[in-house]
């Protein structure tokens, strides 16, 4: 995209050229495209929790209800504003990552009871799907975020929920391979087209066939995972067989060497 413009050339007020001004806009006119996609995906996003909140609420203040279904609309409502609550912050978390804006605290810690405790959460709440918890390596130290990290699992393992039927495994192992610290997170679920695999992590891309489009996302769970983790000096890949299921795997830097005495002192995870 080239804008163009001219500027008149004068001397003692006396107008004697033209100076024609060429400028390349291109990246300027995609971030205002990716800017105003992005507004019209999130107000699409956010109507439809919305309408579902207004019309259950709606339903409930004009008509004289059992306390069954008010028990039932209420949980309608509550569920669809949860929704928007994580479509919300999911929204800033991009927003924020786009502007540069997220700082991260990181610490030396055992990443072992962290997911220990987002696995522990996700059974509780889940006890349709069956987890599995393995540690294979005893360097289990890594410099990260609390927080970030924890939003980088839950997604996983929500998706790993999400893609996958009920009564279906889920393999959380933490191991060493090639001087690295790796999660991997393994589910038997709708698996991925291979087509589609190197475009997951692009925001708002989510796989498009009947089976995905029943359960609902944003498409940026996996983006912000993918900036989470380069933010770690780590990285994220995915191996996949359709119909069979997927492993997503993290990785991160090995820590070796890091004495109980310091984690003592520095741990926070
Ligand atoms: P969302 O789940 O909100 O759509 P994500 O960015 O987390 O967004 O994932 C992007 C897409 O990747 C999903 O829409 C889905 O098509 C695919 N996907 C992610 N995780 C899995 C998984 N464990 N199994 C199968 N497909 C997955």
């Amino acid at each position: 995209v080239i804008q163009v413009y001219s500027e008149p050339l004068k001397r003692n007020g006396e107008k004697f050229g033209t100076v024609i001004v060429h400028r390349d806009i291109t990246k300027e006119y995609e971030v205002d495209v990716m800017k105003s996609e992005f507004v019209s995906t999130v107000s699409h996003e956010l109507r439809t929790p919305l309408a579902s909140v207004l019309g259950f609420t709606e339903l409930m203040l004009n008509k004289e209800l059992k306390p069954e279904r008010q028990k039932k609309y209420l949980t309608t409502i509550y569920k669809e504003a949860k929704r928007l609550t994580v479509l919300i912050n999911d929204f800033l978390d991009v927003q924020r990552m786009e502007a540069g804006k997220q700082s991260y605290d990181k610490k030396y810690d055992d990443i072992v009871p962290l997911l220990s405790s987002i696995i522990e959460a996700h059974e509780i709440n889940h006890p349709n799907h069956v987890f599995h918890f393995q540690t294979k390596t005893t360097h289990t130290m890594v410099l990260g975020d609390k927080d970030k990290l924890t939003q980088v699992f839950t997604n996983l393992i929500n998706n790993a929920i999400k893609y996958s039927p009920d009564g279906g495994n889920i393999y959380v192992t933490v191991y060493e391979e090639e001087s690295q610290l790796k999660v991997a997170i393994k589910d038997e679920g709708l698996g991925i087209p291979e087509e589609s695999i190197d475009k997951l992590f692009s925001k708002f891309y989510r796989v498009d066939n009947s089976d995905y489009r029943k359960i609902g996302g944003t498409g940026l769970g996996l983006a912000i995972v993918k900036e989470i983790m380069k933010q770690h000096d780590g990285d994220i890949s995915i191996q996949s067989k359709l119909k069979e299921g997927s492993t997503f795997t993290v990785n991160f830097p090995l820590v070796i060497g890091y004495s109980d005495e310091e984690r003592g002192k520095n741990g926070n995870l």
